[in-house]
């Protein structure tokens, strides 16, 4: 048996949120996962407090200099038991991203072991209607109040959780519109694109409320040297089924390594779907539509799981990708993948990892 994380009790505790109206990112539960590290102690005191403001110098190097880095993913209640999604990856891909900054990485067992115990906690929480579940946002941030530009020998792990509503509202999939920026860059080889730094959403805020003013949902990015190759959209990858084939741009340093583009790349192969990880050009995907060999586009991450693309407008060329409905493979591999997720189907890989009761 893991030793138990201490528990700092909230008395009393909340009441929570009706769950028709759930939104994304708005409530968060009553307690919150929090580890401190210091040059001199290295990680210590892992524990479960209250959720609440917390205290922070003005002078924090994360504030001024963004040394600040997170993660996404979520619980879901399926027959009673709570069960999170490959969650290994999620404590893998942070230390990716805390060594890209000058971070100190973390023990990946120790907090996946937290993150259950957390969980355990907070377990009435999780929401279980359709497509409904329980967002889980780790970050960590520098916390050392000098203002020298240097790596903070002191930071500080949260991990939040925050109740959400199915992110198409219940419905069915609905394809969404791209603009294909070519203005402005998210990231480029060399920099910290491959990692999931808060720098990264703040150099996209602009664009994407731009594009949002044109009537677009969302931003597709191009490589930042040549603008000529697609890298992903907003906080999604990007999948196009070419002639029956499934292709995604290769991970090339500034693209962000999606846990959902990793699975659906593992579920297409699978379901005997070629797929191929290629440089793929924004020009080469018009070609393809005009040729008739374009059938669908979709985006992959863990908020919407797969997100179908109807539109995508490119220096004011407009296409319609499958007459603006969800994709026959599209439907399949969302399907395949939340059926999976929430115990419907069968988990051959070990995907799904049950969150433990633990006694307290
Ligand atoms: C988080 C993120 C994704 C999707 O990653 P998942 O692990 O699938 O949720 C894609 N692009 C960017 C820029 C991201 O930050």
């Amino acid at each position: 048996m893991s030793e138990l994380i201490h528990l700092e009790e909230r008395k009393p505790l909340q009441a929570k949120p009706d769950q028709s109206s759930l939104t994304f990112g708005e409530v968060f539960t009553d307690y919150m996962l929090s580890f401190e590290y210091s040059k001199e102690k290295g990680w210590h005191d892992l524990k479960i407090i209250p959720y609440g403001p917390i205290e922070l110098s003005p002078a924090a190097q994360s504030i001024h200099y963004g040394q600040s880095v997170f993660e996404g993913l979520k619980a879901y209640k399926h027959e009673g038991e709570v069960v999170l999604f490959r969650p290994e990856e999620n404590f893998k891909r942070i230390n990716q991203s805390l060594e890209r900054l000058k971070m100190p990485k973390v023990d990946e067992a120790l907090l996946l072991e937290g993150l259950k115990q957390l969980v355990d906690v907070d377990r009435d929480w999780v929401p279980d209607g359709e497509g409904q579940s329980l967002y889980i946002r780790p970050v960590v941030f520098a916390t050392q109040g000098v203002l020298g530009v240097h790596a903070s020998h002191e930071y500080r792990l949260l991990i939040i959780l925050s109740p959400s509503g199915s992110y198409y509202g219940g419905d069915s999939l609905s394809p969404t519109k791209i603009y294909v920026e070519d203005e402005y860059v998210r990231a480029v080889r060399g920099g910290v694109g491959f990692a999931k730094v808060a720098g990264n959403y703040a150099a996209s805020l602009l664009a994407q409320a731009n594009a949002n003013e044109l009537g677009f949902d969302q931003v597709l990015w191009l490589d930042g040297v040549e603008q000529k190759y697609v890298e992903e959209v907003g906080s999604m990858n990007i999948f196009f089924v070419i002639n029956g084939k499934i292709v995604t741009p290769e991970l090339n340093g500034s693209i962000l390594p999606g846990i959902t583009r990793k699975t659906v790349i593992e579920l297409s192969k699978m379901l005997g779907y070629d797929v191929e990880e290629r440089r793929i050009g924004v020009e080469e995907v018009f070609e393809l539509y005009e040729r008739g060999e374009l059938e669908e586009i979709f985006g992959t991450g863990t908020a919407a799981v797969i997100s179908p693309v109807g539109e995508l407008q490119f220096k004011g060329e407009k296409i319609v990708i499958n007459h603006n409905k969800t994709g026959t493979v599209t439907q399949q591999l969302y399907d395949h993948y939340t059926g999976i997720q929430s115990g419907k189907l069968e988990d051959p890989h070990g995907w799904r990892v049950v969150v433990p009761h633990y006694e307290r």
